[in-house]
């Protein structure tokens, strides 16, 4: 018996548990976490507690364990699933991707690393010196984009506060040979607030503390903005100054010019100094209260001061044929100092990840010569997230989890129960939460949440929040999972008119509808474009082509955030459900980072949203392998007499029949319409093993 599957460490893949009921599954997880054993299975899919402490499961001696070993014959992890869609890809040329789901703080970013330098590791043997530029890249974009699309929250110290999915692209010989990363909705907010307790990305913190003096004043640095209490700043599992140096180092090697990084502190200062930037009033004319700042501001950005002046106190507005300047109210300057602030930001960010792009994508490649190149992909994206207030950003993120779970159904709850069906195979079927019905609910044409919102934005005229929350009172009254503070009156948990609730699939969720329509339409002043185009520092300039045009010239009306959010996620699940998938499921043992803790609710609550015991349900009645009778008989007909070299029964399904009742398989297998059904994995890789005897 394989050490895995010695009983002191509970049972290795939750399917051999005795009985299947949420009790069983609790107390196996619970043990497992207890005695250091953070994965275990269900089936193919790896499930994880986070141990919160340091493992050494990662080393080189374990990667060699598991370096092209089928997936039972060693204890359940990372590596093995990683091994799984990489051989996957490489004996099937097939496109594989690594689906990392769990709520925040659950291990989701620990495990896509790990899971990368697995892959890192153990391709490339005979050390091709530009397969090991490839792989050093990816491997160092994971700490840039970190340092600027994490920050410390309330749950996770290092949070993602962008969904990353990543690509990485492989010859022939199944060597990395480039890789694509595609960014999903920058958290940008967080650049102008934090919630107590919170701070903004690392970046900000990063180059405050890494920074010498001399340089912060070459850069012109200032105090971070609005943080009070400096002691939200620093945190004890952060190293500002030394991750400043590795983040600085990456982007050397990564490729970034003297010019570019100087910019990206720039534009870190810029914003700094925005935060400070306060806005007064004399009669009806809006002022800036320290003009100074201006000048700092001019110099940042290499262009002129008045210009700088000019683009945060007016905009240019078309009326009918003239262009007119006209001054913003204190409010709409703000608003506007805000909205660049963020948008720089979030530029700034893109642009790190199109640099990242430039130098990892596949160059000289001819599939003509060397055949398909194929690819793993690696999703980690954010997890379901409530907080003590929910807006409109938590309200994307969860709605993205929705899409992601129904992925999951679709492609392990669903598609296995019709195929069994459709093939004939005796089966009960399974009941498991579809909620492809609250996906509706967000993202259906005209019905939807998002349809709610972007007509709202569309009106002319002041559209206010309130608005938007009784158009959707009005749409949604009657449906299951939607309810507000008006619609349910004597409901404790909505404590005010602001607030609408979602049913999601992972729990109740209150969202502040204060901030939806601004966060939706993400308005910028097309005259900061301008500025930014207008600057004589060209790498700022490159970022903003569209300043180029001048406000008559701007005629489309943008998409607005909800639509690009929108697209982007059914492009994501169309792209992994093009491929073959695996799943991590993460799941956070506690809320206070505790390696001890096994926090029976909390994890309970995980377990079942996640909807693992479905998954152990199906996995458990179903099949680990099927395949077609002539595909089967292609593959394992020489281990029978019978059917080696060719048969001479009636049909391909009595050939794989008489096959497998002379192995003495028989119980193990069911025989479909079209398809042979094996139950165990071990059957499978026991007739492997006779495969490769002959
Ligand atoms: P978010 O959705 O907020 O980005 P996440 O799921 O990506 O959360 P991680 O950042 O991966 O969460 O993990 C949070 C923290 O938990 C890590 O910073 C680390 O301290 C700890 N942790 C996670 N996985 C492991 C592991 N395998 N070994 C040791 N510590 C871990
Ligand atoms: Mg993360």
């Amino acid at each position: 018996m394989a050490e895995h599957e010695s009983l002191e460490f509970g049972k290795a893949d939750f399917v051999l548990l005795d009985s299947v009921s949420l009790d069983e599954f609790m107390a196996n997880l619970k043990l497992r976490f207890e005695k250091g054993r953070i994965y275990s299975y269900i089936g193919e899919v790896v499930v994880s507690v986070n141990p919160y402490r340091a493992m050494n499961i990662y080393g080189r001696d374990t990667i060699e364990q598991y370096k092209g070993r089928e997936l039972y014959e060693r204890p359940p992890h990372l590596f093995a699933i990683a091994d799984a869609a990489y051989k996957a890809m490489k004996r099937r040329n097939k496109d594989t991707c690594i689906v990392i789901s769990g709520e925040s703080g659950a291990g989701k970013t620990e495990a896509s690393k790990y899971i990368m330098q697995y892959i890192a590791a153990i391709t490339n043997p005979s050390q091709r010196a530009e397969v090991e530029r490839v792989k050093n890249m990816l491997l160092k974009s994971n700490c840039v984009l970190e340092a600027f699309g994490n920050a410390k929250t309330n749950r996770n110290d290092n949070s993602s506060r962008f969904g990353k999915y990543m690509d990485i692209n492989f010859d022939f010989k199944g060597d990395p040979i480039g890789g694509h990363i595609n960014n999903y909705l920058l958290e940008k907010s967080r650049v102008i607030f934090q919630q107590e307790g919170e701070r903004s990305f690392h970046s900000f913190y990063q180059v405050s503390e890494g920074l010498t003096t001399d340089i912060k004043k070459l850069f012109l640095f200032c105090q971070l903005f609005q943080t009070p209490d400096k002691s939200h700043q620093t945190c004890s599992s952060i190293n500002d100054s030394a991750d400043f140096k590795a983040v600085t180092d990456a982007m050397k090697v990564i490729g970034f010019t003297t010019e570019e990084i100087q910019t990206v502190y720039k534009i870190l200062a810029t914003i700094l100094h925005l935060g400070n930037l306060k806005f007064g009033s004399d009669g009806d004319v809006t002022l800036i209260e320290n003009s100074k700042l201006v000048s700092v501001l001019g110099d940042l950005l290499s262009t002129k001061d008045e210009n700088v002046e000019k683009a945060l106190l007016y905009r240019t507005v078309a009326t009918g044929r003239d262009v007119i300047d006209k001054q913003h109210t204190h409010q709409e300057a703000s608003y506007g100092r805000d909205a660049l602030a963020k948008a720089i930001y979030e530029r700034l960010f893109c642009w790190i990840v199109g640099r990242i792009n430039d130098v990892i994508e596949v160059k000289n490649y001819d599939a003509r010569v060397h055949g398909k190149n194929t690819v793993i992909g690696v999703l980690d994206i954010y997890g379901f997230e409530i907080f003590q207030n929910n807006s409109f950003e938590q309200f994307c993120i969860n709605y993205c989890n929705e899409k992601l779970q129904q992925l999951f159904i679709q492609l392990v709850l669903k598609q296995e129960q019709e195929e069994y069906q459709r093939e004939g195979i005796p089966w009960k079927h399974i009941d498991y939460f579809n909620n492809q019905i609250i996906v509706d609910l967000v993202e259906q044409q005209h019905k939807g949440i998002f349809a709610v919102l972007d007509e709202a934005c569309m009106n002319v005229g002041k559209v206010t929040d309130e608005m938007f929350l009784q158009a959707l009172n009005g749409k949604l009254a009657k449906h299951a999972h939607y309810t507000s503070r008006k619609l349910s009156p004597t409901d404790k948990n909505l404590e005010f008119d602001r607030d609408f609730r979602i049913r999601h699939y992972a729990g109740d969720v209150v969202y502040s509808v204060v901030g939806f329509i601004d966060k939706n339409k993400d308005t910028l002043f097309q005259d900061f474009k301008r500025l930014l185009y207008n600057s004589s520092n060209p790498v700022l300039k490159a970022m903003w082509p569209e300043g180029k045009l001048s406000i008559t010239e701007v005629t489309k009306r943008p998409l607005t955030a909800a639509t690009l959010f929108k697209n982007s996620m059914i492009s994501l699940v169309e792209n992994l459900a093009s491929k073959e998938p695996y799943y991590v499921r993460c799941i956070k043992p506690n809320d206070v980072k505790s390696p001890l803790l096994f926090e029976h609710e909390r994890c309970k609550h995980q377990v079942e949203y996640l909807g693992l015991l479905e998954n152990v349900r199906v996995r458990r009645a179903g099949f680990a392998n099927r395949q077609t009778y002539p595909r089967f008989l292609q593959r394992y007909k020489m281990i029978s007499e019978f059917t080696w070299p060719n048969h001479d029964l009636p049909s391909d399904k009595e050939a794989v029949e008489r096959l497998l009742q002379g192995c003495g398989f028989e119980h193990d297998v069911a025989y479909g319409k079209t398809k042979v059904f094996i139950r165990t994995p071990r059957t499978i890789f026991s007739l492997e093993e006779q495969r490769a005897e002959m």
